[in-house]
Formats: C-alpha cells, sequence, structure tokens
C-alpha cells in the first residue's frame, strides 16, 4: 500500500491547473471545489485501504489523474440537477412521470414575475390591507364553470380529502363498487375515505350499479353521494352506471348534497373535437352536481393544483376548514393558474395551452414535423435508419384512457446499437430526450415535442451516433 503515501496533500492538489482552472470558470466557489477534491481524494484513500486499487506499479502522477479525473466527474454531477428539464419524444401528452403539463408562455412569463419580488399573495392594493389568496383565481373559476364558488388546493388527492373530511367526517357517503378506483401512485378512493374518517357505503357491483342501489342505502347519517370519474380505466361490457340526471333527481329528493371527483376535469369540450368522452365541468355543474374536483395539471394544462367549483354553502365550509390551511396552493400555483384561467377567458386555449395544442395537434402536422427532422439529420447519421409510419399517441396521466390519437412516428434503428442503449445515450444527452420503444426500434413522435425543440433532438441523434 504504499500508494498511500503518494497520496498528495490538499494544497498541492489545489495549486494544480486541473484545479485552478475550474476555479477561474467562476461557477463553483473555492470552498465548494474544496469539499469535492477532499472527498474524491477520501475515496480513493478508502479504495487503496480495502485493495480495490491495488496497481503497486501507479506512479504518484497517475493517482493524482484518477483524483482529479473522479473530480471532474463529480462537478458535472453535481451541475446536473436532480429536477431537470427534458424532451417528452413519446407522445404521451400527460406524462406523468415526465411532469404531465407543461406551461403556457403567458404562465411562465406570470411565474418569473411573481417570483421575482414581492406580491399581492395576500394584500388588497385598494384597500391597503390584508386579503384572501382565496380570491386570487375564484371570480375566473366560477365565470369559466357557472359555479356559484370555488377553491384550489394542493392536488386533486388534496381536494378529495379536504371535501370528505369538511362534509363527511363521521357520516356515511355512498359510492358505486365501480367507482372505488386507484389512480396511479397508489392513491385509492377508499383509503381517503377512511382516512378521513368517512363510512363508506358501497353499492351496485363492479360493472352495475342502479339508481336504486344508491336509494336503498340512503339512511340518515348518509351525507354525500360521491361520484368518481372512472378516469385511467375503462370497464367495458356488460355494465350500467347511474346517469347525472337520475342522481341530481335523488340528491333533490333526500337533500344530500353530491360530490363528483372529475380527475382531469376539463374546460375545453374534447368530445366535439372527437376526441373522447369526458364531460367538462361546465356540463357536470350545470346538471347540479354541488361540489366538483379535478386536477390542474391534467387536462386543465396548469400548474399541479385541486381544483373545487361548486355551491357557495360548501365551498365556505371547505375554506373555513382547519385543512384548507394545511393543503394550500402557494403563490407560483396561483400565478400560473391565473394566466392559464385567463387564457381559456380569452378564448385562446386551442393555440396557447401545451396540453390542448399537443392533443389537437393534427396527425398531417406531426408528420411534417418528422420529415422536417429526418432531412436535418439523414445525411449526417449513415449508421441510422429512419422510417416515417402511422401509429397511435396516448393522452396519459390516467385520462381518456381508451383514446388513441392518429400520429406518425419515425422508426430508428441503429447499424449496431440496440434500441435499450440508443434510449439509454438519449436519456443521458444534456437535455435528456425520452423516447419510445417498440418492437426492439426506436420510436419518435413529434406530438409532444415543440418546434423549438427539434434541434434538441437533432444534436441528441448526433451525439448518439458519434
Ligand atoms: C388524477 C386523479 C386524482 C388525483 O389527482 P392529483 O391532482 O394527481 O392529486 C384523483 N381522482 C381522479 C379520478 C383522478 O383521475
Amino acid at each position: 500500500m504504499k500508494q498511500l503515501r503518494y497520496l498528495p496533500a490538499i494544497d498541492f492538489l489545489k495549486s494544480d491547473n486541473r484545479f485552478t482552472d475550474k476555479l477561474k470558470m467562476n461557477y463553483l466557489s473555492d470552498s465548494m471545489l474544496t469539499d469535492i477534491l477532499v472527498e474524491q481524494v477520501d475515496k480513493v484513500r478508502n479504495e487503496i485501504i480495502n485493495k480495490r486499487i491495488e496497481d503497486e506499479s501507479l506512479t504518484r502522477e497517475e493517482l493524482v489523474t484518477i483524483i482529479f479525473n473522479r473530480f471532474d466527474r463529480a462537478i458535472a454531477d453535481f451541475n446536473q440537477n436532480n429536477l431537470q428539464r427534458v424532451v417528452n419524444a413519446t407522445g404521451v401528452v400527460l406524462h406523468t412521470n415526465l411532469g404531465r403539463a407543461p406551461l403556457s408562455e403567458q404562465a411562465i412569463t406570470q411565474l418569473t414575475e411573481i417570483a421575482k419580488g414581492y406580491s399581492t399573495l395576500e394584500y388588497n392594493i385598494r384597500t391597503g390591507k390584508r386579503g384572501s389568496r382565496h380570491d386570487i383565481v375564484e371570480q375566473y373559476l366560477t365565470k369559466l364553470t357557472g359555479a356559484e364558488a370555488a377553491m384550489v388546493v394542493n392536488n386533486n388527492a388534496a381536494a378529495v380529502y379536504l371535501i370528505l373530511k369538511a362534509i363527511a367526517s363521521g357520516k356515511e357517503a355512498i359510492v358505486s363498487r365501480g367507482e372505488l378506483v386507484e389512480i396511479g401512485g397508489s392513491f385509492r378512493v377508499s383509503d381517503i375515505m377512511e382516512e378521513s374518517n368517512v363510512d363508506i357505503v358501497e353499492v351496485g357491483t363492479t360493472n352495475k350499479t342502479k339508481i336504486t342501489d344508491y336509494e336503498r342505502a340512503i339512511t340518515d347519517e348518509t351525507s354525500l353521494l360521491l361520484k368518481v370519474h372512472k378516469s385511467n380505466f375503462k370497464i367495458i361490457g356488460f355494465t350500467e352506471e347511474v346517469d347525472t340526471e337520475a342522481l341530481v333527481s335523488l340528491s333533490k329528493t333526500y337533500n344530500i348534497p353530491i360530490y363528483e371527483d372529475l380527475g382531469s376535469g376539463t374546460l375545453f369540450n374534447f368530445t366535439e373535437k372527437k376526441i373522447g368522452n369526458e364531460p367538462t365541468v361546465q356540463q357536470k355543474v350545470k346538471a347540479g352536481i354541488h361540489i366538483i374536483s379535478f386536477s390542474g395539471d391534467k387536462l386543465l394544462g396548469g400548474p399541479q393544483a385541486g381544483i373545487i367549483v361548486g355551491r357557495k354553502k360548501y365551498i365556505d365550509q371547505l375554506k373555513k376548514h382547519q385543512l384548507a390551511r394545511v393543503l394550500r396552493v402557494d403563490k407560483f400555483t396561483l400565478a400560473t393558474l391565473e394566466a392559464t384561467l385567463k387564457t381559456y377567458l380569452n378564448k385562446r386555449e386551442r393555440e396557447q395551452i401545451p396540453v390542448i395544442r399537443n392533443l389537437l395537434k393534427s396527425a398531417e402536422t406531426i408528420k411534417e414535423e418528422a420529415h422536417k427532422f429526418i432531412d436535418k439529420i439523414v445525411h449526417k447519421t449513415p449508421l441510422f435508419t429512419y422510417e416515417v409510419m402511422n401509429e397511435k399517441s396516448k393522452v396519459g396521466g390516467g385520462t381518456m384512457p381508451e383514446v388513441e390519437l392518429d400520429t406518425y412516428v419515425i422508426k430508428i434503428i441503429h447499424d449496431h446499437l440496440t434500441s435499450e442503449q440508443i434510449a439509454k445515450l438519449l436519456r443521458h444527452y444534456e437535455i435528456p430526450v425520452i423516447v419510445r420503444i417498440k418492437d426492439e426500434a426506436v420510436l419518435l413522435d413529434f406530438r409532444t415535442v415543440n418546434e423549438d425543440e427539434l434541434d434538441i433532438v437533432v444534436n441528441a441523434f448526433l451525439s448518439v451516433h458519434e
């Protein structure tokens, strides 16, 4: 273990060009760089002691080179953020693992504006006194949905929890067995109900629930009729679900409110555009549902949030509940949500909200973009072969599971790299590019790639080709 003696002093290493050059770049501080350096020397020392560095013929210089190579890698690792931007070339529009909805330009502008300085988060400019953060987006939401009142919490799971806790805790809520769903990331409606101390009364069977099933289950303890939108699955075949009108009429007869967890909840009518069969929030309000909740970052195309709209009587109850403080949203959510909702009021959602734009993108447009990509790259990457073919894109995010959007993908094969190897290299590009793999080929779906991201994908492929 004579190499232990070769390990140089930190001060000696700090005078080396390989250290001072990094310091001159002035990106990482002297103290940060020194910490990284000390860490590498410690690791190498341990490896010598544990005989993982064994080569007795290693010279002092070679040992120093090992340390500096690792130093460089550690700096590169540090510079890479854990939460980093990626290019989504999977075609899955609401990719939960990739952060669901990208924000509109308008929302991003408002986000940076509010992040930069102080804001009127809880301040009333008119009176110069304390204001309420609840007021920031409530009027936009009531105007857009036709509801009497609205509020926003952290996410839709939080909304479900708050509503059950505030309206039905210690009492009974009736729900169809066909709707006791689990929504990705182990969010189970039945668990949330138990957690909120609600007595669940399950009615019907998995595939069939009739209005008489609900009616028979009503007791003096019933405080809520709960409907959960089947966002991420579809029961097909011999099924029956109680329609909204029948349920509203039942709720009137017995004077029990209905709460519907809409899940993705859209303000935009996708059904009119022949995409899926999602009811809009407006339709549900009009039908007479008393409380409705939905996500901010699914089909709405805004920030993560749980949006609750409905009768003022209930929304007031929610706002006053202790939990509302625990589940409240921050100024960044409100800033981006305000901008997003204004886009809807301004009727520019088709052009400005990326989720809607991507879902409405035609197969022909995607095909043109695919060819643009190939034209840019084909002559520089002879080891790749490209083929444009018909495929389907998914909505994702547990939304409209049955919907398949017509698209064109580029099927890409490399002379000697496997599809997994290509995907891995693309993932490790400085801006990671995430692709689909199908039948041993890499598929690129430009539905989810912005025009200004095209060159990133091109450069990522050039880097793989090298
Ligand atoms: C997605 C979803 C949720 C959870 O919403 P988050 O905003 O992710 O918390 C709850 N209920 C349904 C029906 C959903 O589809």
